[in-house]
């Protein structure tokens, strides 16, 4: 097995694709030196070897020694130096990278080679002993808080009591004598803490940092890293040693760090910072102010700026950018350092940004010519959008974290704790601002979700009901947040130690699950022009339309403005949860007899009426589908006596009797209860009156807004065609009563959810004649429980325990299982085309709103994909990117 490759200028052995084996870091060096860059030799040492050094129990494999041993002597025959010599000492760094980036997270040490015999021999050769000593005492700081564990502490505050005593300001004012005398205070300290003295030879030195940069894969801070950003584990480091440069040899030499792009807005134009005089990580220790590379800035001009104070420089590191940009055509991140006015670079890779100059460069690359337009709509995240379309947490500001929960709807939020709905809706009733925070919600909580700026759960996954709702009304929430202990009654929340009261204001971000103590920095939802060019460029790629669940005036219009193309969803019930509704609505089930259902319908007729009326207007002519009543009536009941009073008073009921019949109406599960086009089976009156609100309000916005209105009338949870047949009949006859009635003829569409796998499998059945089916809507959240057998209100902790065991690999509920629910969504669309070759066919489910469940979709030939409101532009760009 090889282990090393290495790089010089010209000529290399690893590539910029090889980044699984050498890191990103070491395969840029060595594209970089392809390119023949000025990029000081070196070589990389694998990720392989991370791996075997972590099975052999933090022992390198013995065939390492002699490959890195020949490498190193090849780098010192390029500089003319030899490692370890005292004359001609090669110095040398040793340079973490993984496959990803994990910008700080591991450990570099700079300047090996140095001991007290090889720091003459600098001094010497270089005729700067200031700059030897410099750079000694860095690499004794560096290996000893790195390899040997000596706190950084004690090294800083031997400096700043020399400094003090001696006065002088700042570092690079000690001269070689001074750095002398720090140095021997550095290793008289490392020898106390360590209990061995810093190790002269410089093999030694070696080999204890490479072991100590894989070892750095594990430290605390990489690994909060890695689970934060979802990198495995078993991916390891890779390690570059490479020839030091110099950017400490004087004021002709400097070291800094550069964007080839601003990588917060986009704008084309050299973004980045430089310190004279230093080394490595000065620029961003903040040990001194570093300037700015062009001279003007931020509107300000500045004099110390690398492009004034060394021309030459600039201009080549502008060629470099360029060819850098060109040659990856994307914006870069670039480190280099200036050795006695000679430049090199260090490391380049694709700079990260926000998403708004995502979008600006992938524009700005497009007019350039660097990439197509495809390429430019494939370069933007789809998820990413959601920072553009809600207030996000300041990325740089710092903040105190608290928990981790699941991004279950994205943007920030911070606010008021509070653990009720009642005080959620009073206190922004006087104006305050509420996080409400739950064990997990209930339907019940709308109205409290309503009324907060955010939600936090600490049960419940992406798609509990406290996820979804919140989704749909664009309400940031963090769900699942399994260390949180909350206790609503004593209103506190524990967070560890840590415990929260009412009151107490928190900040979560529904982009990525946090949630912070205190009130965070937000920045402003911001949508620019090149936002609306990504969308128009994904408009005309993408084949499948994109439509939106929405069930209030105000999510239709949110998702109108956001480009969606009709309704696919409109869960009617949802509209029952009001206060003035939600009585009429329970009289409607507690009813015994249809008398009584029919006098509590005729209550919400009206209203219904005045929904759809509503949503018809707002979409002109778009077409809406709405979903005949479909959930466990169960949901509505009664459950509180002061609720179960007024009920029985409304209906002339005793209150006993009607406590006997929501005892009836309870069920054991029902999910798979009485439900969907079962209620409208058993009991026709409530088609009836909704098929009534829906065309007596079609019929209104014909008549006011002069469009083509096309109901599509929807029946759920059908697993039989005679379900639908008998369902299909009272809707036919109710819209010809209408017709008769109003004088006014409305087309329509009648189709039905496909949840249950039976539908699927009798697609063609369900389809066939003219008389069948006239749409598909797939409900991929029903149908994921009912394939897999698995109840999403339960599913949380099994499904972590299974991503844990690999029999899954994402939750299937946030994204399609595309072998097992996938196969029958395209079983069902085959076999209702082949009934009905213009069968219309759409998805209503979560998974409308996920990316790669929309690739699926595309490849499946569905019509439609519909999803919340605030997803739209997500699913616009996702429908591009499966169809190029
Ligand atoms: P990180 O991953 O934390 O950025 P790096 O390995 O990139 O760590 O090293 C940090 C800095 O150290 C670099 O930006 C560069 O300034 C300096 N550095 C690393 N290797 C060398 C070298 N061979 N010569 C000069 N400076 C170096
Ligand atoms: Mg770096
Ligand atoms: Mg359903």
């Amino acid at each position: 097995k090889k282990w090393v490759y290495a790089f010089v200028p010209g000529k290399a052995e690893g590539s910029a694709s090889m980044a699984e084996l050498l890191g990103g870091k070491g395969a840029n060096l060595a594209e970089m030196a392809s390119l023949d860059l000025p990029v000081p030799p070196g070589f990389t040492i694998t990720t392989e070897v991370c791996e075997a050094f972590f099975a052999a129990d933090h022992k390198l494999p013995e065939a390492l020694k002699g490959e890195v041993m020949q490498a190193l002597e090849a780098i010192g025959n390029t500089v003319s130096a030899k490692f370890g010599d005292e004359k001609r000492p090669l110095l040398v760094s040793v340079r973490s990278g993984s496959r990803a980036s994990m910008p700080g997270m591991m450990d570099t040490i700079l300047n090996l080679g140095l001991n007290d015999k090889t720091v003459e021999g600098l001094a010497e050769l270089t005729g700067d002993a200031r700059f030897a000593f410099d750079s000694y005492r860095r690499f004794i700081q560096m290996y000893g808080d790195v390899v040997l564990g000596v706190d950084h502490g004690a090294f800083e505050d031997i400096l700043e009591n020399f400094k003090n005593l001696n006065g002088f300001a700042a570092d690079t004012d000690l001269d070689a004598e001074a750095w002398h005398e720090i140095i021997a205070d550095y290793k008289a300290a490392i020898e106390r803490e360590h209990g061995a003295p810093f190790p002269q030879d410089t093999s030694e030195q070696l080999w204890g940092a490479i072991a100590a940069v894989f070892d750095s894969w594990h430290n605390p801070r990489a690994e909060t890293y890695r689970r934060l950003h979802d990198i495995p584990d078993a991916w390891g480091t890779a390690v570059t040693v490479q020839a030091m440069v110099f950017g400490n040899l004087g004021d002709n030499s400097a070291t800094g760090v550069a964007f080839t792009r601003n990588p917060s807005t986009g704008e084309k134009e050299i973004f980045g910072e430089y310190l004279p005089n230093a080394q490595g990580e000065d620029v961003v220790a903040g040990i001194r102010t570093p300037h700015a590379l062009t001279k003007k800035s931020t509107g300000e001009t500045s004099e110390a700026s690398l492009e004034v104070a060394m021309p030459e420089v600039f201009t080549e590191l502008r060629k470099i950018f360029d060819r850098l940009e060109r040659h990856y055509r994307d914006m870069q991140d670039v480190e280099f350092t200036v050795q006695l006015g000679k430049l090199w670079i260090l490391q380049t890779r694709s700079g990260k940004r926000t998403t708004e100059a995502a979008l600006k460069v992938a524009v700005d690359l497009a007019a350039e010519g660097l990439i197509s337009q495809d390429e430019a709509i494939l370069r933007i995240e789809p998820s990413q959008l959601d920072q553009l379309l809600h207030p996000a947490i300041d990325p740089v500001a710092e903040h105190d974290l608290i928990a981790k929960g699941l991004p279950a709807s994205p943007g920030a939020a911070s606010g008021e704790i509070v653990f009720h709905s009642e005080m959620a809706e009073a206190l922004k009733a006087k104006g305050r601002e509420v996080i409400l925070v739950r064990s997990e919600t209930s339907p019940e909580d709308v109205h409290g979700m309503h009324a907060a700026v955010g939600i936090l759960t600490a049960r419940g996954g992406m798609t509990s009901h406290a996820a979804v709702v919140a989704r749909g009304m664009g309400r940031p929430c963090v769900s699942g947040a399994g260390t949180l202990r909350i206790d609503a009654n004593a209103g506190i929340m524990r967070a560890g130690a840590r415990t929260f009261k009412s009151g107490d204001i928190v900040s979560i971000d529904g982009s990525t699950g946090r949630v912070y103590a205190g009130k965070a920095k937000m920045l402003p939802p911001q949508l620019s022009g090149t936002f609306a060019t990504i969308m128009e460029w994904a408009d005309a790629t993408r084949r499948m339309k994109v439509r939106t669940n929405a069930d209030t005036p105000r999510d239709a219009r949110q998702a109108r403005s956001f480009g969606a193309e009709g309704i696919g969803l409109c869960r009617t019930e949802h509209m029952f949860f009001e206060e003035k509704r939600i009585l009429a609505v329970r009289e409607m089930i507690c009813a015994e007899d249809e008398e009584g259902r029919q006098q509590a319908l005729d209550k919400l007729l009206p209203v219904q009426r005045a929904d759809f009326e509503e949503l018809f207007e707002i979409m002109a002519g778009l077409p809406v589908t709405i979903r005949l009543l479909d959930p466990p009536l169960h949901e509505f009941l009664p459950h509180e006596d002061r609720e179960a009073a007024q009920v029985a008073a409304a209906l002339g009921m005793d209150l006993m009797r009607l406590k006997a019949r929501v005892a009836e109406l309870e069920e054991f599960n029902p999910m798979l209860g009485f439900r969907g086009c079962r209620l409208g089976i058993k009991f026709p009156e409530i088609t009836r009156m909704q098929t009534r609100a829906i065309f007596e309000a079609a019929v209104n916005a014909r008549k006011k807004t002069g469009e083509a209105i096309r109901p599509e009338v929807m029946i759920p949870f059908i697993a039989y065609r005679r379900e639908f047949d008998i369902l299909r009949e009272v809707i036919a006859e109710t819209a010809k009563a209408v017709e008769r009635e109003s004088g006014i003829a409305i087309p329509y569409d009648i189709g039905t959810m496909i949840e249950l796998p039976r539908a699927a499998l009798r697609a063609a059945d369900i389809a066939a004649g003219p008389l069948g089916a006239d749409f598909f809507s797939f409900g991929t959240n029903d149908m994921t429980q009912t394939v897999l057998g698995l109840s999403r209100d339960d599913a949380a902790p099994i499904l972590s325990n299974y991503l844990e065991h690999e029999v899954i690999a994402i939750d299937p509920f946030v994204s399609i299982d595309q072998a097992g629910v996938g196969e029958l969504v395209k079983i069902g669309v085959e076999r209702g085309r082949s009934a009905k070759p213009n069968l219309k066919t759409g998805i209503c489910g979560e998974h409308g709103g996920d990316p790669r469940s929309i690739g699926f979709f595309e490849t499946v030939d569905l019509d439609y994909i519909s999803c919340s409101p605030y997803r739209v532009p997500i699913a616009r760009l996702s429908a591009a990117q499966a169809a190029i």
